[in-house]
């Protein structure tokens, strides 16, 4: 279907002397039919990114290619955004209230001038796919939000478009309709074979959908890579803070023999590797996942693994219960460690806590990257 380039892309807004550059030096690839996300916090630039491959907005510097094409360059649009063939899905999925939900699908198909046998032939297979056959002639204002996305959807999809981009799209959503919105858009994205992209601050939206995820900060790419390399290889504190709960404690790492020992407030943690130069003897972020950490009470339920090593006995000063479990936050010297447990635990009691030391990050303290 199409591939899609940016080359070195800058966007500025703002008059002279009051400009605000949004992206600076932003270049990925997006292949053809597959299924890209853009992860980042509010602010980042995601959606200039969107409408800039979209054409509703232009570069200030650097080029897109849709497949060898230059669809802008530097400052100017060479494909207008009629002629790039996407298909868009927003936050407020911006359907008109006052159409049927049948008017709203059919609109972009009627300014291309189809005819109502093609339109109707068209709508009829989106609704079967996306099952909304029953609610065609009500307006927005009359169905589910679940059932307004996808209406959205079928609008974007009519025309059949080369590349679909969905901008925080499930946003409106609550939380059990969230996952048959993605498992949908997945099941869509195939049936179609079509260049997806996703944008979104919600990591359960990029990683339950997308096969290379670019991650963006201040309008800056920090990393390109697949899902599973982020959360396992995250280039630097900021990217690891994106991607869900960690827990992030300053310390510091020295030998023991040939073994790295890494220390938080007054607890020590042997790490069951060899260490290489770069590891030992420096200030560090310690980063650990709570799925990466035990109590005591579940440490033999997590497999036992070899890996599972003692970190420390800390006092519990709250218990939380989230998503079917308890978040246990305890106090580590002055840093604060959250651990999911089974049970409820009670606030001042103390428990041991255990933590897969072979998963633990390591970042420089200063400039908060990535130790290998
Ligand atoms: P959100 O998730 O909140 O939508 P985002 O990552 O999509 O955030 P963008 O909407 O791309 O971020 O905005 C990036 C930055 O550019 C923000 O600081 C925003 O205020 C600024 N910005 C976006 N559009 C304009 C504009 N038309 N004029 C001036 N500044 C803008």
């Amino acid at each position: 279907m199409v591939r899609i380039r940016l080359e070195h892309i800058d966007k500025v807004f703002g008059k002279k002397g009051r400009e605000f550059k949004a992206l600076d030096d932003i270049s990925f690839e997006i292949e053809d039919n597959s299924f890209f996300g853009i992860l980042g916090a509010s602010g980042a630039g995601k959606t200039t990114i969107m409408r800039i491959i979209a054409g509703l907005e232009t570069p200030t510097r650097g080029a897109i290619y849709f497949n060898d094409q230059v669809a802008a360059s530097d400052g100017k649009d060479i494909i207008p955004v009629e002629d790039r063939n996407v298909g868009m899905v927003f936050q407020n999925w911006a359907l008109y209230p006052h159409m049927t939900n049948y008017e709203n699908i059919a609109f972009p198909l009627k300014s291309k001038h189809w005819s109502p046998e093609d339109i109707h032939r068209r709508i009829t297979e989106l609704a079967r796919v996306l099952e909304i056959s029953e609610t065609l002639e009500k307006r927005p204002g009359e169905i589910s939000g679940g059932q307004q996305q996808r209406v959205a959807l079928a609008r974007a999809l009519a025309k059949n478009p080369s590349l679909l981009l969905l901008d925080e799209p499930f946003s409106n959503l609550d939380a059990n309709r969230r996952d048959d919105a993605r498992s949908l858009v997945r099941r869509v994205q195939e049936e179609y074979g079509i260049t997806a992209v996703i944008v979104s601050h919600d990591p359960s939206d990029i990683f339950s959908l997308a096969r290379k995820v670019a991650v963006i900060h201040s309008g800056r790419l920090i990393q390109i890579d697949t899902p599973g390399e982020i959360y396992d290889r995250p280039r630097n504190v900021r990217v690891a803070g994106s991607l869900g709960e960690i827990n992030l404690l300053r310390g510091s790492t020295s030998l023991d023999g040939e073994r790295l020992v890494i220390r938080v407030a007054d607890a020590r943690i042997p790490v069951p590797v060899a260490a290489s130069d770069e590891t030992w003897d420096r200030e560090v972020t310690v980063g650990i996942r709570p799925e990466d950490l035990a109590t005591e009470n579940d440490v033999t339920n997590l497999g036992g693994s070899s890996e599972m090593v003692k970190f420390g006995t800390f006092e519990v000063d709250a218990s939380n219960y989230v998503h079917g479990s308890f978040v246990v936050s305890m106090k580590v010297g002055e840093e604060r460690l959250n651990v999911l447990s089974r049970l409820p635990v009670s606030p001042g009691s103390r428990l041991t806590v255990y933590v897969n030391a072979s998963k633990i990050k390591l970042f420089d303290a200063q400039s908060g990257d990535l130790i290998p």
